[in-house]
């Protein structure tokens, strides 16, 4: 950090005090971070943004200062001037950068009273989650949120850096607006001036950022707030934060390119060791056979092998069934693993909740045999080529699940994940990037019993329009590590194909005209070429700081049920504010806790 301008408050900060310094006058503010009376001597921890210094009172050579020391507590906000001197070797401090020196204080001013902290600052130590968020001011004090702080705004710099460089336009959209596709619930916001009209806020700039490539600006981008009113799982946010990025003339080779170029950059400034690019790209159903999952973790092997040939013409029941009606038979060699009856049954609780029926297991013995309760059931030669299939050797865990084709993908990508976890084949220091290519272009709703888009209705479509479920598209996803971090697509630019999609997504040329008449117009006047991608910016500081939660890489929140603990939004309004705006509320509305 550059030195602050000097002022009343202080000429230097508390991080930047070093022996080179020695003996000379410093004047630095911030918080008390930490006192400690010695009966004569008071040392003062204090802390600006920049670091830590510590703080000499003498009641020999300040006797005022000395004075006031003795009243403060901790985060009490303070300007102290003195003079920076080395400390006795003995009392060097190798833990921080300014541990050579302290400040030898002449002359302090209290500059604010601070109540007890509700919970420590100067330690790292859990918090229950509401009581932080609820002081987040206090909570942002704390170091560990300081640093993913910084650490956001890092990668922020370096994608409006590394974008603007390459010729992209920063361009902001609305956020109110009309409902986007991303496929959410939108949030409304009632119009005061058009009583009974709503805006909507965006869940993506997606329609915006197709207007801007028609419009001609080639290149675009922004850090973008949107906003899904979705069920509440563990680490969604309703309004969270996307680098959106779209480009003209571009195939799917130039989008990845440009992502690869910003997110190398975004890995190097956070200090994360990706392989440099270009990253794998995996087709999606490769994905799926391989690794159950179109955002497969790619740091561990246990790949998914296909035991189909091997068990052609088996009489086990469970798997001739499986395979006569239309269904797979697929394993994973979980490695030379002794477990138990119990930790087996574990195993199969995992397949069960995702769907599968149930799991088969084998111990591969010395001869080759199986130890399983399936041995009995399958001939000396099922056994050899299943083994071969899964390249199992004595001592190994065979596992398989036989069910319909994409319950047994989920079923063992689940799995395998579990396996990854529970044997810790996960390496600490990896980190991959890869693609998911080649997507289906619609999947089917079994609910609504209707085909909806994979990605939004505005992706482009690949292949011969016979069979809905065999169309692929032009999209792509990023992943880092089994994580999701962006994905886009190029994009429909002529005016009757996209009306081809919404026909099978069932929405009528009207429907279509109500909802995305402004795109469908301005797409007959001549759309180039193009596409784009939308990164998650929270995911990814969080994946950077080697924080589970996003909610600890956001400086304001929600709690997972989306509320605000710190603002208590969401909140009723006065009735005056509701006639306004000319909404009456039902009764259920107006007695919540019921
Ligand atoms: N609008 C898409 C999303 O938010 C991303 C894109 O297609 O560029 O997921």
């Amino acid at each position: 950090m550059k030195p602050p301008r000097a002022n009343g408050f202080r000429d230097s900060w508390c991080g930047e005090l070093s022996a080179a310094r020695a003996d000379a006058p410093a004047q630095v503010a911030g918080w008390v971070h930490r006192r400690r009376d010695h009966g004569g001597l008071i040392f003062i921890d204090l802390r600006d943004r920049s670091g830590i210094v510590q703080l000499v009172f003498d009641p020999e050579d300040a006797t005022e200062a000395h004075a006031q020391a003795h009243r403060l507590r901790s985060e009490d906000v303070l300007s102290a001037r003195g003079t920076v001197v080395r400390r006795a070797p003995e009392n060097v401090n190798p833990n921080i950068p300014t541990g050579e020196v302290e400040l030898r204080v002449a002359h302090a001013e209290l500059l604010a009273d601070a109540d007890t902290p509700p919970f420590p600052i100067d330690e790292d130590g859990p918090v229950e989650e509401t009581l932080r968020l609820t002081h987040r001011a206090l909570d942002l004090r704390r170091d560990r949120m300081r640093r993913a702080i910084e650490l956001r705004h890092t990668v922020n710099r370096t994608i409006r850096e590394h974008l603007s460089a390459q010729d992209f336009l920063e361009i902001e959209t609305p956020i109110l607006t009309r409902s986007t596709p991303e496929g959410a619930r939108d949030f409304l916001v009632p119009a005061r001036l058009q009583p009974g009209s709503w805006y909507a806020l965006p869940q993506s700039p997606q329609l915006f950022k197709q207007l801007l490539m028609i419009a001609g600006f080639e290149r675009y981008f922004q850090i973008a707030r949107c906003f899904r009113d979705e069920d509440l799982r563990a680490d969604r946010q309703p309004e969270f934060t996307q680098l959106d990025v779209e480009l003209s003339f571009v195939e799917e080779d130039d989008v990845i390119a440009v992502t690869e170029g910003v997110m190398a950059a975004v890995f190097a400034a956070g200090g994360f060791d990706v392989a440099p690019p270009p990253w794998p790209r995996l087709p999606y159903d490769e994905a799926i056979a391989r690794y159950g999952s179109d955002k497969p973790d790619t740091r561990f092997g246990l790949e998914i092998v296909e035991l189909g040939a091997a068990l052609a013409g088996t009489q086990a029941k469970v798997f001739a069934d499986t395979l006569a009606t239309g269904g797979v038979v697929r394993g994973i060699n979980a490695g030379a693993r002794d477990l138990s009856r119990a930790e087996l049954d574990k195993l199969t609780e995992v397949v069960v909740r995702y769907g599968g029926r149930g799991l088969a297991w084998a111990f591969v013995q010395d001869d080759g045999s199986w130890r399983s309760p399936l041995a009995k059931f399958l001939s000396a030669d099922e056994v050899v080529a299943a083994t071969a299939a899964l390249d199992g050797a004595p001592g190994d865990l065979l596992l398989a699940v036989a069910d319909r084709a994409h319950v047994a993908a989920q079923a063992l990508g689940a799995l395998r994940l579990e396996l990854g976890r529970r044997f810790e084949l996960i390496p600490a220091d990896r980190h991959d990037a890869l693609w998911v290519t080649d997507f289906p272009l619609f999947e089917w709703n079994e609910d609504m019993r209707r085909w909806d888009p994979k990605h939004h209705p505005f992706t482009a479509p690949v292949g011969v329009w016979e069979d809905p479920g065999q169309l692929r598209s032009r999209a792509y996803d990023i992943v880092l590590d089994g994580v999701e971090i962006g994905g886009g697509s190029i994009r429909i630019n002529r005016p009757e194909v996209q009306q081809q999609v919404f026909d099978e997504l069932g929405i009528s040329a009207q429907d279509a005209q109500e909802r995305f008449g402004f795109l469908l117009d301005a797409l007959r006047f001549g759309a180039p070429p193009h596409g784009g991608i939308a990164l998650g910016i929270d995911r990814i500081v969080a994946l950077l700081a080697g924080e589970e939660s996003i909610r600890d890489v956001i400086a304001f929140p929600k709690t997972a049920s989306g509320s605000d603990p710190l603002t208590g939004a969401p909140a009723p309004v006065d009735t005056a504010q509701l006639d306004e705006l000319g909404i009456r509320l039902a009764d259920a509305a107006k007695h919540p806790a019921g």
